[in-house]
């Protein structure tokens, strides 16, 4: 029997009506770098995103299903090209300026963008990479920038200003197929190809709401949040859409995102919230403990994106910031587990729960395939290869043969569950803790090391900075960690002092033998560790490696 339910399509065109509507009044305030912030209401900014849909269509010509690109900072234009774009039925894809220039090329390619929003101050990057990027009819400057460097170029040039300005600030939305396209994201191609992940409307609408639950971001009207993480990074992890959703203050960084100035801007604009991904987290705290500014306006921030050292989640505990651990992937929107914990506990009971990567919210099954593909008890003892699904969990991706989805079977059991590539545990009241990625486990004798165990670790050392741990081949064990570490500036540590610290804290047997001292641990286009830099390093002999006896 059908309910008698009215079924009413859950679409980002709902989030930008409701948001204007009824949140006009909450603000979205943008960082300039002059001393004076670029101030808009969310009434503004929907009524700009409605003339933004307007030129889009009638002078660009974009139709239902256009692929439009931003390669935008976190600022209030990318939040209305996160409202128009798909509200009149065309596909916001974000651009990640930190690809390198042959990966943005060829992913404009195969997400056949039509059009290019970009900021003023990336047109350096866009230019040199426009000829590759044959689809590329417009491209929209949005802010100011030096224009001549487009000069010459094939797609026609608009100024986003003069673009909108005179536009309708009314839209006769498309009734739209709550399943169809609204996003698209590439993962960022660590091994292979970069992967498309479209997000549907329903899934952007319930992502959202998940995101603000009280078990997840908890956020209202009364607070500000601030996303470090870029709006080219799963959609800053679903904040845009859920704080349009929600009345939520947005505070954005746009290209201001070196700890000074973002310690600056958390003392004069107090956001209430963050979100950032540890790396972010950790020169901010080298520059508060350089010089100390006032961020008591931070209750909470999310980190997530990679694990989150439990000394990082200590130091801002120090600072009165409760950290939330968040776990997530681009093809799970991305948040799928957030490690808000249960009532009633003592600090120090926890503190299990706080670093383990959180709890699923309704909306995120999942299960652990162990080795031999059964499933693992959730028993917080038994690791296996985490699997989910859910409602804004990807079930392919986009662009297989000609335009049809495609669905490794690496990424996706033969039901449907996406495979994460990531390993752990879950415990009998579903709190997953994470011991590595698949492919980033070292696996020494029959056994299993976690890199992420042992990171952590050394990151607690007192001058240590930065530690990234890596399988090596060994002849013996087949595998063992080489550990690489950053040392604090002035810090004397040696490496014999160092594998004694971990002594007392680990199993003997998986000390590492290897170690090397680096300036930096290189990362990835969205600041994570990039380990396999570090493999390749050392396998064409670049790394400077002591092997203790
Ligand atoms: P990429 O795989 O290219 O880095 P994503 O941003 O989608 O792109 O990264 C998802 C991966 O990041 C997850 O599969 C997981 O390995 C890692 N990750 C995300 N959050 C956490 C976390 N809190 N702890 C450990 N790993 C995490």
């Amino acid at each position: 029997m059908l309910s008698t339910m009215q079924d009413v399509p859950l679409t980002v065109t709902r989030i930008l009506v409701h948001g204007t509507l009824v949140h006009g009044d909450s603000k979205i305030t943008t960082w300039t770098g002059t001393g004076e912030p670029q101030r808009r209401t969310f009434r503004e900014t929907g009524l700009r995103a409605v003339q933004l849909a307007n030129a889009l269509r009638d002078e660009l010509g974009v139709r239902r299903d256009d692929r439009v690109a931003t390669l935008m900072w976190n600022n209030a234009e990318h939040v209305e090209a996160y409202l128009a774009i798909p509200a009149m039925g065309a596909i916001l894809h974000t651009l990640n300026l930190r690809l390198p220039a042959e990966q943005l090329v060829w992913i404009t390619k195969h997400a056949a963008d039509r059009v290019v929003l970009v900021n003023g101050s990336l047109l350096p990057l866009l230019a040199p990479l426009l000829p590759g990027m044959e689809s590329v009819e417009h491209v929209v400057v949005v802010g100011p920038g030096d224009t001549s460097l487009l000069d010459g170029c094939a797609p026609a040039v608009h100024e986003y200003e003069s673009l909108i300005g005179d536009r309708p600030t009314t839209y006769d939305w498309p009734e739209l197929d709550e399943r169809e396209a609204a996003a698209m994201c590439y993962t960022s191609g660590t091994t292979g190809d970069p992967k498309g992940v479209l997000f549907s409307h329903r899934s952007i609408y319930l992502h959202s709401m998940q995101v603000n639950m009280a078990e997840s971001m908890a956020l209202t009207t009364s607070d500000t949040t601030l996303p470090v993480v870029p709006m080219f990074h799963v959609n800053a992890w679903g904040i845009p859409h859920a704080a349009f959703m929600s009345g939520i203050n947005l505070l954005m960084p746009d290209r201001f995102l070196q700890p000074g100035p973002l310690a600056e801007m958390i003392e004069a604009e107090r956001p209430t919230h963050a979100a950032a991904v540890p790396t972010i987290w950790q020169g901010l705290l080298g520059e508060l403990t350089a010089r100390p500014r006032d961020i008591s306006s931070l209750a909470s921030v999310v980190i997530g994106g990679s694990a989150c050292p439990p000394a990082l989640m200590e130091a801002y505990d120090k600072l009165g910031v409760r950290v939330c651990h968040a776990w997530g992937m681009t093809e799970t929107s991305p948040l799928g587990s957030l490690a808000q914990t249960p009532p009633g506990l003592t600090p120090e009971q926890e503190w299990p729960y706080r670093i383990s990567q959180g709890r699923f919210p309704a909306g995120v099954e999942a299960r652990l395939a162990g080795p031999d593909g059964e499933f693992m008890p959730w028993d917080g003892e038994a690791a296996g290869e985490l699997e989910v699904r859910g409602p804004w969990i990807a079930g392919a991706y986009y662009g297989g043969a000609g335009a049809d989805p495609f669905r490794p079977e690496d990424k996706f059991s033969p039901d449907g569950w996406l495979r994460t590539g990531d390993v752990g545990t879950i415990t009998p009241d579903g709190y997953l803790t994470l011991t590595d990625r698949a492919k980033d486990v070292i696996k020494s004798g029959g056994e299993w090391i976690s890199s992420v165990e042992l990171e952590n670790h050394l990151m607690a050392h007192p001058e240590v900075a930065e530690a990234a741990v890596v399988a090596v081949p060994d002849d013996k064990w087949g595998e063992r960690p080489l550990a690489t570490v950053v040392l604090k500036e002035g810090s004397s540590a040696t490496y014999e002092s160092l594998r004694a610290f971990l002594a007392g804290r680990i199993a003997h047997w998986q000390l590492p033998e290897r170690w090397a001292i680096i300036p930096a641990v290189p990362k990835t286009s969205v600041g994570k560790f990039d380990k396999k830099v570090i493999r390749k390093d050392y396998a064409d002999g670049k790394l400077d490696v002591t092997k203790l006896s």
